[in-house]
């Protein structure tokens, strides 16, 4: 095995971040953090074509916790193209008997509440209590504005550049639920190299949420005091998916204001129904900055785990999650296929527009669809 080989640059074309913190990695460790442009090395520079890892040596770096491979797995992961996926796969069939063991956190709240400084927070506490954390991020905008969660990684200066830290930002390819099915199996992995704690960040606006939500053990809403539910975006369906609700920045003259917070929110959490037994969910308070609360949140995390554990919730929840994660696949795959079908593609726009303006009924459009997909005829729908 040549380890060059093994450490250069293959799935160069959707490399984002690929090397993770590499300052605490194994391997090569010249490479500078963030994107990588395809462009910064001169065209008369002749490379060597990378070599790609086979399936076992993914596996191998992974368990062995080498942080490049690690890095390299997830570009194959977040990769588009379909050899890729395939091998991605084979990686991931290897590594399932070796992940689960990690606590998987989603943290939400809207721009601007605190997330990487909270997450920077309670990493660094976690790290320096012996924990090994992985950050990953589900960022819908990052479609458009090249990765907002995280793209800028010095958001998260300490743990950036902790060895025992793990920060991967948001794949910026794809759908939502593109994105967010890389992120589970991103998630898989680095719990399979060895991080105890996983954190999923997330903006507390849209459909995301619920996509972290159905990957996690425990869901954190990070809220502020004073600004109101409406104007934190925040929608009710949000606060009732929520394990913990932290209200942030309580640090000087807003530690007053946070307390009050606490008591509302409490009083709103208090009308909602909650689904796992022998658990409702608290309101507490921290601060990024002070730490104060920092330690409670994280016994606030443990106590759960502990308790849901005994009563069997958290195997019944991540069971559930896996059942509905194939079922999702299933459906996104369909859909694919489906728009990819070249006879559907040229009838789509057209039918699309015949439904829209009343000549063509939704219903018989779709059959029409369908059969062509099928190649066969539908009698009901
Ligand atoms: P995000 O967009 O939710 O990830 O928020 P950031 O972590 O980027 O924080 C947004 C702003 O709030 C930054 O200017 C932080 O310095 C500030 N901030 C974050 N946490 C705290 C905190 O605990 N106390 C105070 N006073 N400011 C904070």
């Amino acid at each position: 095995m040549h380890s060059d080989d093994i450490h250069s640059e293959a799935y160069s074309g959707a490399e984002t971040g690929e090397e993770g913190t590499a300052r605490g990695s194994k391997g090569r460790m010249g490479v500078r953090p963030g994107v990588e442009s395809p462009g910064s090395t001169a065209p008369s520079a002749k490379r060597r074509p990378p070599r790609e890892l086979t399936v076992d040596e993914h596996v191998a770096g992974i368990l062995s916790g080498d942080r490049v491979i690690l890095g390299k797995t997830i570009t194959l992961i977040e990769s588009l193209k379909a050899e890729h996926n395939r091998k991605a796969l084979a990686v991931m069939e290897q590594l399932l008997p070796h992940t689960g063991s990690a606590i998987r956190i989603g943290i939400t709240g809207v721009p601007g509440v605190g997330k990487s400084s909270f997450i920077e927070a309670l990493g660094s506490w976690l790290t320096e209590h012996g924990h090994r954390i992985a950050v990953l991020a589900i960022d819908p905008s990052s479609q458009l504005s090249n990765g907002s969660i995280m793209g800028d990684k010095t958001r998260m200066e300490k743990l950036s550049v902790d060895p025992n830290a793990f920060i991967r930002p948001s794949p910026s390819a794809g759908s939502l639920g593109g994105v967010a099915r890389k992120t589970r199996e991103a998630m898989l992995v680095c719990e399979a190299a060895g991080f105890d704690v996983v954190f999923v960040e997330t903006v507390g606006v849209g459909q995301s949420e619920t996509m972290v939500h159905s990957m996690v053990d425990f869901f954190l809403l990070l809220m502020l005091a004073g600004a109101g539910d409406s104007l934190q975006g925040i929608k009710r369906g949000i606060m009732e998916l929520a394990d913990a609700v932290a209200i942030n920045k309580a640090d000087g003259d807003n530690i007053i204001h946070a307390k009050r917070a606490r008591s509302e929110y409490e009083g709103a959490l208090h009308l909602m129904k909650y689904p796992a037994p022998d658990w409702s969910p608290p309101v507490l308070t921290c601060s990024s900055i002070t730490r104060a609360g920092i330690a409670e949140i994280w016994e606030s995390i443990s106590e759960y785990r502990a308790r849901m554990t005994a009563n069997g919730w958290l195997e019944k929840k991540r069971r559930e999650q896996a059942l509905a994660w194939m079922h999702e696949s299933i459906r996104q795959a369909l859909q694919d296929r489906f728009r990819e079908h070249p006879g559907v593609a040229a009838q789509l726009p057209s039918l699309e527009r015949a439904v829209s303006t009343g000549e063509q009924p939704a219903l018989l459009a779709a059959q029409r669809l369908l059969e062509t997909f099928f190649d066969e005829e539908i009698s009901t729908l």
